[in-house]
C-alpha cells in the first residue's frame, strides 16, 4: 500500500506550511488566493489586521480585522504579529495566535501579503515558508485593472502603478514566479506548487521513525 503524503491521513504529522503570496496590487493575487482556499478546503487564510478603512463589500473578519492606529500599535508591542509593516499609508500585521494553531494542526496557512511581510516571515520560519510572486503580463494591463477598481484620479493611479513597481523590484527574492496571463493557469500553477511542497521530505518528520520500522521488518 502506497501512502499518500499529502493527504489527510497524516495531517498531524506533517508540519503545516507558511504559503506566502505576493504581487503588486492588482495582479489578481487576492481572488487568486481565495480561489486557492476554495478548492482547497485544509487551507486557511491569514486574516490580517489593518488600520485602513474597508472597501465596499469587505467584512471585518474575513478580509481584514479593520481597527485603528492605537489599538494596532498595542498589538504590535504586545507582540501579537508575526510581522507587521506600514503599507502605503497603513499598517498591516499577520496575527500570530490564529496562524500558529493553524499551523500546529498540521493545516497550511496562505497570507496575502507585501514583500516586507514574506521578506519577515522567511526570516522567522525559514523551513515553514514558501514563497510566490504573482506578475502581471503587462503594466498597462495592472494599470487598467486599477483603473476599473476604483474610481480615482490619473494622479492617485500614477501613485499606485508607482508602488507597483517598487513591489515588483522584491521578485527575485521568492521562490516561485508565477504570471498572471491566464486566471486559471496562474490557480492551477499555485494548487502545483502547494501540493509538490507538501510532499517536501522535511515536512514529514514521520518518515524517519517509518522508514527505521520497514529496515527492522
Ligand atoms: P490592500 O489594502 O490593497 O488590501 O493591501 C495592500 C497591501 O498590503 C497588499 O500588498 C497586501 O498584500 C499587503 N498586506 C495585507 N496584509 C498584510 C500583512 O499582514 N502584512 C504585510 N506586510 N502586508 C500585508
Amino acid at each position: 500500500m502506497s501512502a499518500d503524503l499529502s493527504g489527510p491521513v497524516f495531517r498531524g504529522q506533517r508540519r503545516g506550511l507558511m504559503y506566502v503570496l505576493s504581487s503588486p496590487s492588482g495582479a489578481g493575487k487576492t481572488t487568486l488566493s481565495k480561489r486557492l482556499i476554495a478548492q482547497n478546503p485544509d487551507l486557511v487564510l491569514s486574516v490580517s489586521y489593518t488600520t485602513r478603512k474597508p472597501r465596499p463589500g469587505e467584512e471585518h473578519g474575513k478580509d481584514y480585522y479593520f481597527t485603528d492606529e492605537a489599538s494596532f500599535l498595542e498589538m504590535a508591542g504586545a507582540g501579537a504579529f508575526h510581522e507587521w509593516a506600514k503599507v502605503f499609508d497603513h499598517y498591516y500585521g499577520t496575527p500570530k495566535a490564529e496562524v500558529d494553531e493553524a499551523l500546529s494542526e498540521g493545516r497550511d496557512v496562505v497570507f496575502d501579503i507585501d514583500w516586507q511581510g514574506a521578506r519577515a516571515l522567511a526570516k522567522s520560519a525559514p523551513e515553514d515558508v514558501v514563497r510566490v510572486f504573482i506578475l502581471p503580463p503587462s503594466l498597462a494591463l495592472l494599470r487598467d485593472r486599477l483603473q476599473k477598481r476604483a474610481q480615482d484620479s490619473d494622479e492617485v493611479i500614477d501613485g499606485r502603478m508607482a508602488r507597483a513597481k517598487e513591489e515588483i523590484e522584491h521578485w527575485d527574492e521568492y521562490d516561485y514566479v508565477v504570471l498572471n496571463d491566464d486566471f486559471s493557469r496562474a490557480l492551477e500553477k499555485l494548487s502545483d506548487i502547494l501540493q509538490a511542497e507538501r510532499l517536501k521530505r522535511t515536512r514529514h518528520p514521520w518518515v524517519a521513525g517509518f522508514v527505521d520500522a520497514l529496515m527492522k521488518e
